[in-house]
């Protein structure tokens, strides 16, 4: 597969060259030149397949001229391999739980797909690749983990200071070795924004090799297709088409999920449920784009501004806003209806969600009500741990600290300050 650049301004490149560009050389995140349509009969029998099998079949158009089904069907196995149970919550909701992995955040599958596609791709040189990410909250950790300890690859993470929850920042600041921290004042587009001018440095970029982890990456982005597989598997082939619910921030894992129903994935609606940061449900109602500075939320992963993968959404739609308004509602909450969902979830069917699970869960029942008697899926996409003093404020209850995360409690956090991108391209030049 070949991909090209949104910008319309760079070459094609084959997989290997965009994972390791992350972003194409005109700014423009890349696209696959073809999305093929999987047969009826691939859909009908998931449940008779075994889950690398079904991956492996999903993620070959894209990456397997350049790796051998053998290999690539080993990486999808080691990135999968925990569970994605789909949880009755109440009669007609499910929640499809995503933070069964390392760091009990969704990003887990996405990080370690392109962990090992990079290890793969370097095998084969011998130059050390820099990992440059910035993250809202949850990237961060799961890429550091994705990548401890792999040979030729250093990682640099941007964080907004004050802006991730404790734990968080403990997953992204606690690890030492080839992983390291930058804290930025600012927020996390302020971080953004420095991830794309480093990429544009020439300076920095002829000086070393610069990949970028965030979802703008096709290795990070497009494994996400799988949840929603996953999730219509569990669901069985007797199930009506189910109406997705994905809290959003900078829209890659809807999108994934946008990319299997083009790929033939039954689905009757994707719903992207936001927090206060509603650029998008705006855009829907409005017809014009117009992102306003970030607002904070307890739902920090997604306090995005301006969320880079739409034009990737609107790429799928041929950027026809009625084409994607026939697929595709989007609705955005406040902080305080968040905390209501969270309450009412536990006390009505006893279900502990994390605020990101709550915008999904409000956004589902929303649009349930205007096009009742579709089965309704929410993503929760964080352990309810990973926002443990609002989680237990709200609820009036105890969280235990499962095993994935003590391991990082005891430790010291270790982050480097800045607020200006000269620092950030110091700090770099400063580590080859
Ligand atoms: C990153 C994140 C999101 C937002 O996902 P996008 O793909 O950026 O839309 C939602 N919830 C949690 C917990 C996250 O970490």
């Amino acid at each position: 597969m070949h991909y090209y650049s949104l910008n319309g301004k760079a070459p094609e490149v084959p997989f290997s060259e965009a994972v390791v560009r992350g972003i194409a050389p005109d700014r423009g995140l890349y696209f696959p030149k073809e999305v093929p349509r999987l047969p009826d009969t691939f859909w009908n029998d998931l449940g008779t397949r075994e889950i690398p099998d079904l991956a492996l079949e999903l993620m070959r158009p894209y990456a397997g001229s350049e790796i051998p089904d053998t290999d690539l069907r080993d990486i999808l196995e080691e990135t999968l391999g925990f569970p994605f149970p789909l949880v009755d919550v109440e009669p007609g909701v499910q929640a499809l739980e995503l933070y069964h992995g390392p760091t009990m955040a969704f990003k887990d599958v996405g990080a370690r797909f392109m962990a090992r596609c990079l290890g793969y791709f370097s095998d084969s040189s011998d130059a050390e690749v820099t990992v440059l990410v910035a993250t809202s909250g949850d990237t961060g950790g799961a890429v550091a983990r994705g990548f401890l300890g792999v040979q030729g690859v250093k990682v640099v993470i941007l964080y907004p200071e004050g802006k991730v929850s404790d734990i968080q920042e403990r997953q992204l600041t606690t690890l030492g070795e080839n992983i390291s921290a930058l804290r930025v004042k600012g927020s996390f587009d302020d971080c953004q924004d420095m991830v794309k001018t480093a990429f544009l440095d020439s300076a920095l970029t002829s000086a070393m090799r610069l990949t970028s982890a965030n979802s703008i990456n096709v290795a990070r982005w497009m494994p996400q297709m799988l949840y929603y597989v996953l999730a219509i598997r569990q669901l069985g082939p007797d199930s009506p088409p189910p109406v997705f619910s994905v809290p959003s921030g900078n829209f890659g894992n809807i999108c994934a999920g946008m990319l299997a129903h083009r790929m033939g994935m039954p689905c009757a609606r994707f719903v992207a449920a936001t927090n206060r940061n509603d650029t998008v449900p705006r855009f829907l109602a409005s017809g014009s784009y117009q992102p306003e500075p970030a607002v904070p939320t307890i739902s920090n992963a997604m306090d995005v501004a301006d969320p880079s993968n739409f034009v990737r959404i609107r790429e799928l739609f041929g950027d026809s806003l009625p084409a994607l308004k026939s697929h595709f509602s989007a609705y955005a909450y406040t902080d305080s209806q968040t905390r209501e969902a969270m309450k009412k979830l536990y006390r009505e069917y006893g279900y502990v969600a994390d605020p990101h699970g709550a915008v999904g869960y409000l956004g589902l029942k929303a649009y349930l009500e205007s096009d009742p008697g579709h089965p309704g899926i929410f993503l929760e996409t964080a352990h309810p741990i990973k926002f443990r003093p609002e989680v237990e404020a709200s609820l009036g209850l105890h969280l235990d600290i499962p095993p994935q995360i003590a391991g990082v409690m005891g430790r010291e956090k270790v982050s480097t300050p800045v607020s200006q991108y000269q620092e950030v391209r110091d700090f770099l030049l400063n580590s080859i």
